[in-house]
């Protein structure tokens, strides 16, 4: 391919709000068929909201929101902002947090006025120690059949919450998961999330392949074994626990409105960060190639 071309491609590839970082890998577009999308931030607003505070045993909600509140005040995942947000509206602040750690793609903890605080998934806690009642797993499926993200909140080794967290698919993911097929490409949603909220948002966004509850060290061996079954991938997400699945991908593409982190392991960042700017990069990284044949 002559270089000029494929620079040509590049420079309409601003224009239409796609950054490439080197005119070379647009060849690799041209060749993929399958596109992976991470489903936080990407297929979705990542604007989450708190949608409710379920605890057991009598336990005062406004207890349960304090202390989650606080805690993750130290996280900028989009659930630790709804929930935040959340503490502040109702409390006006949020109380101090100490000996903070984020587990990525499972959870956070804390210390919170003297309690040991935890907030994720099943099975950061269950590496915690932490006891879960039956009833909070079932609180928990509720919510998520309902397509809501629900994670477990323990204090003092014992869980006592659900939070449920609402996220709304873009409304551009369905029309551009559309357009990927019509390219020939095969859509795979891929989330830290739970397999019943993945579900979901896969059917409003019209993905059929869904793999939910992967780590972000399993993202990169989900999108490594495609490659091994011959497939060529590429990769679209936003967040920290996507930046070494961009990497792995044959092309990575960044959410513009997305973490450094993502932006600075993809070949290629999507400025309006909605997933029609994908479509255009691909029709036009084969219309470039095209001229040059
Ligand atoms: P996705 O792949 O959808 O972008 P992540 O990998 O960021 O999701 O997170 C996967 C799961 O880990 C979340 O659905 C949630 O259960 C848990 N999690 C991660 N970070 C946090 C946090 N700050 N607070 C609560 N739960 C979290
Ligand atoms: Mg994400």
């Amino acid at each position: 391919a002559t270089p000029t071309a494929l620079l040509v491609g590049t420079g309409r590839g601003a224009q239409l709000g796609v950054l490439v970082k080197g005119p070379e890998m647009l060849e690799s577009t041209r060749r993929v068929d399958t596109v992976v999308l991470d489903k936080t931030g990407t297929v979705t607003t990542g604007k989450m909201t708190l949608a409710g505070v379920k605890t057991v045993d009598g336990v005062p909600p406004d207890l349960a929101l304090q202390l989650a509140g606080a805690l993750e005040s130290a996280s900028e995942h989009p659930i630790a902002v709804a929930v935040t947000d959340a503490a502040r509206r109702r409390f006006g602040d949020v109380g101090q947090v100490r000996e903070f750690r984020a587990v990525a793609g499972y959870g956070v903890l804390g210390r919170v006025d003297g309690h040991r605080v935890v907030v994720g998934r099943p099975e950061l806690l269950q590496k915690m120690s932490v006891r879960v009642p039956s009833a909070l797993f079932k609180v928990k499926q509720q919510a998520e059949r309902a397509g809501n993200t629900a994670v477990l909140l323990a204090w003092d080794g014992f869980a006592h919450a659900v939070l449920v967290v609402a996220d709304t698919v873009k409304p551009t993911s369905a029309p551009a998961v559309f357009q990927l097929r019509r390219l020939g490409l095969t859509p795979v949603l891929l989330t830290g999330d739970n397999e019943a909220v993945a579900q979901s948002i896969g059917q409003e966004a019209g993905i059929t392949e869904v793999i939910a509850g992967v780590s972000p060290e399993q993202k990169v061996e989900v999108i490594a074994d495609l490659k091994a079954q011959g497939r060529v991938v590429a990769m679209i997400g936003d967040g920290v626990n996507d930046a070494a699945a961009l990497a792995t991908a044959d092309l990575g593409l960044a959410i513009g409105t997305g973490t450094d982190a993502a932006i600075e392991a993809a070949d290629l960042t999507l400025v309006r960060g909605d997933l029609m700017a994908a479509v255009d990069a691909i029709r036009l990284s084969r219309r470039t190639l095209a001229t040059i044949k």
